[in-house]
């Protein structure tokens, strides 16, 4: 049976181990030692690393565990960053045989230049995506354009709406509290807020999301809806013609938030 555990890393980062009884892939090792404990508690061996883009926080554990595991290391061709063995570029596909996971690659920049993401189709839908989507949020855009950004979310949108969606980040009450100042209406973001609250009190992971639940509830995802129309406009006192231009205001304005 395959297993997606989040092993906690720094102050809030997961770093998903993707595993069956025998072996395990990791995603975005940004340290190497939660990642070894896990595995040796587990009794698991490590066959692949996948890298979704270069930032210490998602990288750092890389020549640590290949100084340990002599295994693929897969990562976005557009980034440079050491310990790569298997560039890759959008459309392309990393078997997993180990694991019996097959993941293909989506190209989503704006937080880097060459940000990817992996998504696969079973034993469910799966998508690893890093930086870019968060619940309720998206990632800073440090290297791209809002657009770009804004183009790449709705590039995870058009996969399916069961589509597990395993951020690397806990930022999930933060965002929600910034989603509810844009889109305060929304009932289902109200009973979000409560539930996303019992979870933090008892230190559970609010993730993987949904595409669904997102689609509903995360506001970087419902810039065509007269809600967050409104108050983006309201926000800079301008109209605004389409909702790459809504986006752009909502990151903005997060970003002093
Ligand atoms: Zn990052
Ligand atoms: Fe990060």
């Amino acid at each position: 049976m395959l297993n997606i555990h989040p092993v906690p890393a720094f102050r809030d980062n997961y770093i998903w181990v993707i595993h069956n009884q025998d072996h395990a892939a990791v995603v975005d090792p940004g340290i190497a030692s939660p990642v070894i404990d896990y595995l040796q508690s587990e009794k698991l061996q490590l066959c692949a690393i996948l890298i979704t883009h270069h930032h210490s926080d998602h990288t750092g554990g890389i020549a640590e565990l290949t100084q340990s595991f002599n295994v693929p290391v897969y990562g976005p061709g557009n980034e440079s960053i050491a310990g790569i063995t298997h560039p890759l570029r959008e459309n392309d596909s990393v078997r997993l045989e180990e694991i019996a996971v097959n993941l293909s690659v989506i190209d989503i920049p704006g937080h880097t230049r060459g940000h990817i993401a992996y998504y696969g189709s079973t034993p469910f839908a799966m998508v690893f995506c890093g930086d870019t989507l968060f619940s309720c949020g998206c990632g800073r855009i440090f290297e791209g354009h809002a657009a770009q950004m804004y183009q790449s979310l709705q590039k995870l949108c058009r996969l399916p709406d069961d589509t597990r969606i395993y951020c690397t980040h806990e930022y999930t009450l933060g965002n929600i509290r910034f989603a509810r100042t844009a889109d305060p209406e929304n009932r289902k973001l109200i009973e979000l807020e409560i539930a996303v609250e019992q979870l933090r009190q008892h230190n559970i992971p609010t993730l993987p999301t949904l595409l669904s639940l997102e689609k509903a509830v995360n506001p970087f995802l419902r810039c065509d809806q007269p809600a967050l129309i409104n108050s983006a406009q309201q926000h800079v006192a301008a109209p605004l013609p389409d909702p790459s231009r809504v986006f752009s205001v909502l990151r903005e304005w997060k970003n002093n938030f």
